[in-house]
């Protein structure tokens, strides 16, 4: 891998922060052999991002749990190689608009290592929370989707949201370009 040689780059999991490496868990939607996600730097189900915003997310972590809720990191750190490959399956499986429309193959905000994408895991059932519905794909997944929706539904994805995105921009982070919800970007 060719990154930064500055970058320091660890494993979530070992601060104590659940996650999940959003391509391995997705190999088979995505048509991604063991082999190619190798090739990419990926060797297993783990998400890692630069060392400097271990304290951050453990800071918001703090935040959600006295909220019923835990971090689940489901991205964090993309080689330049790894964009290239996931862009090329998805041109094939979900399209050039909805995919373009979803992933930034220009600017690889996770290149950097200071961006993660977070979903929450409440405390109660251990369960991912679910805040969007899969049949918006792929417009539910931008900020304020949901904000002038008046149904029970609508009402609670945009709290959920709402909550997601003010704890993390308490510690540092900022919605990127796109406004996705899940979608934090580090401000250095
Ligand atoms: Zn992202």
């Amino acid at each position: 891998m060719d990154y930064n040689s500055r970058m320091k780059l660890v494993n979530v999991s070992d601060y104590g922060i659940k996650s999940i490496n959003y391509y391995w868990a997705r190999k088979e939607q995505f048509n991604l052999s063991l082999d190619e996600l190798n090739s990419v730097g990926i060797a297993g189900d783990e998400t890692l991002v630069d060392a400097q915003i271990i304290p951050s997310l453990l800071r918001a972590n703090e935040a959600f749990r006295k909220l019923g809720f835990e971090m689940i990191i489901k991205d964090g750190y993309r080689s330049a190689e790894l964009y290239d490959l996931v862009r090329k399956k998805r041109y094939e499986i979900d399209g050039k608009e909805n995919t373009d429309k979803t992933f930034s193959t220009g600017s690889m905000p996770h290149s950097s290592g200071f961006v993660v994408d977070v979903n929450l895991i409440s405390l109660e059932d251990h369960k991912e929370v679910e805040m969007w519905d899969k049949k918006d794909w792929p417009e539910g997944i931008f900020m304020d989707f949901y904000r002038d929706k008046d149904d029970s539904k609508s009402i609670e994805y945009q709290r959920l949201q709402d909550l997601l995105v003010n704890n993390m921009q308490k510690v540092g982070f900022c919605l990127g370009k796109r406004r996705e919800f899940h979608h934090f970007e580090y401000k250095k």
